[in-house]
């Protein structure tokens, strides 16, 4: 008789362990139901895509040099047209990461004299830079364009009178990020978006309303470009590439906007007639075929985990019942040896490296050391299996990824049984 429960002893989860995460398990059939009603629903949503466009075979051709007319490219860019329903979009593996997408969004369409808005407090840490929010060589604020912030109300609200105050005659573009990204503010569901965005544009019409959408494609049916976004951007190496996809980036949006992107990634005047994709298109169209259902792993893995720490009495964000909008999850262990027990844990479950020891180090960036768990089958790639912690306080980690729902439930349990191990976790 097949017996699960002796395949965990065997990999190191002892019983007590095991059994406590089944509990947990047990009580969240309804909200894993849920999630997969909402994969279904996306699932159809990138096939019909694929249809409508005409994916073919030699949309998987190797293309080289300039990449005038590579199919596979000018289709797949119409496929996430067609799912983000917008009228164009820009999917590159030249677009290195997410960061080099949003700054490529953001350079491509502000001119000196302009002003940026984030309007939900300070953007992702690395945006700072490209911002010049911190000094950086080629930052925005080189390049004369100015930068406003309004912070978030307590609570995680959007503090509409001081949006009102803040823009004006300059403010050209508007930034929201949709996931938390690791601060500790709630995600923005897609519809608070899209209150935002006409609260914005009822202000000032013509100003380009651009989310950064990293960590939330296919958490929900509808994408910030339905409820007004002009221009959505995030990383292929998290969930729109599947887990497949070795490298990329994408913004999809107005074709005004988006052609402006073509031009700043490849040069004025030849925009997005040339970057030939070097046969990663296979990946990309597989990886985005896939998206939907290891979102939705992802995802449950991300409710697991934070039901399994609430009930072990740490703080968890989101919390156990809360509903989500990307696929992080932040748990506050409280001590530096409880974020390195459960990143062990993490990388001891990975598929790849599972038999390196994580350990925290100065990462460059960063005001405190970091400790990172990765055990990916591309390097850095956050829709795998992951968690990262900085050594300082409220010692929280994050976790997120899981191509599959299972190897996440595993990555959980060990995060437990190193926990336990270390005698941080007494009581079962
Ligand atoms: C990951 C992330 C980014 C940056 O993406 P990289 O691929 O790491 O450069 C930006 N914003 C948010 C919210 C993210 O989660």
């Amino acid at each position: 008789m097949l017996n699960i429960e002796d395949m965990y002893l065997e990999m190191g989860i002892r019983r007590e362990v095991y059994d406590f995460g089944s509990q947990i398990e047990g009580t969240l059939k309804e909200r894993f139901d849920a999630i997969d009603k909402v994969a279904e629903y996306n699932q159809l949503k990138v096939v019909h895509a694929m249809q409508k466009c005409k994916v073919n075979a030699g949309c998987f051709k190797y293309a080289s040099g300039y990449g005038y007319d590579d199919p596979g490219r000018d289709t797949l860019e119409e496929v996430y047209a067609e799912i983000f329903h917008t009228e164009s979009a820009l999917v590159r593996p030249q677009i290195t990461c997410g960061t080099h997408a949003l700054a490529l969004a953001l350079a491509a369409n502000l001119r000196p004299g302009d002003e940026l808005l984030s309007p939900v407090g300070k953007p992702y840490d690395t945006l700072e830079e490209v911002i010049g929010i911190r000094p950086s060589n080629g930052s925005l604020a080189e390049y004369g364009i100015s930068y406003r912030q309004v912070d978030l109300l307590e609570g995680g609200a959007f503090d509409y009178d001081n949006i009102k105050k803040a823009i004006n005659e300059k403010t050209k573009l508007v930034t929201i990020q949709r996931s938390k990204g690791y601060q500790t503010r709630p995600s923005f569901s897609v519809s608070q978006i899209g209150e935002l965005i006409a609260f914005v544009k009822s202000i000032k019409p013509d100003v380009i309303c651009m989310v950064d959408n990293c960590y939330g494609e296919f958490v929900e049916t509808i994408e910030p470009s339905d409820v007004g976004a002009d221009m959505v951007v995030g990383s292929l190496i998290k969930n729109p590439g599947g887990g497949l996809a070795p490298i990329g980036g994408y913004i999809a949006g107005r074709k005004d906007l988006i052609d402006n992107c073509g031009y700043r990634l490849t040069s004025p005047g030849l925009g997005k007639e040339v970057g030939a994709s070097l046969g990663v298109m296979q990946s990309f169209f597989q990886g985005l075929f896939l998206a939907p259902t290891v979102t939705a792993g992802a995802l449950k893995g991300a409710i697991f985990a934070a039901n399994v720490y609430e009930k072990l009495g740490y703080s968890v964000i989101p919390n156990g019942t809360e509903s989500r909008h990307d696929i992080i999850q932040a748990v506050e262990l409280g001590t530096p040896e409880g974020v390195i027990a459960f990143c062990k844990g993490i990388q001891a479950a990975a598929p790849v490296d599972s038999y390196v020891t994580p350990e925290p180090w100065p990462m460059p960036g960063y005001d405190s050391d970091v400790i990172m768990a990765a055990g990916a089958f591309v390097q850095g790639s956050s829709i795998e299996l992951s968690a990262d912690g900085p050594i300082k306080e409220p010692y929280a980690v994050y976790f997120q990824g899981g191509l599959t729902w299972q190897h996440a439930k595993l990555g959980i349990l060990m995060s437990l049984e190193y926990l336990v191990r270390e005698g941080l976790v007494t009581k079962l």
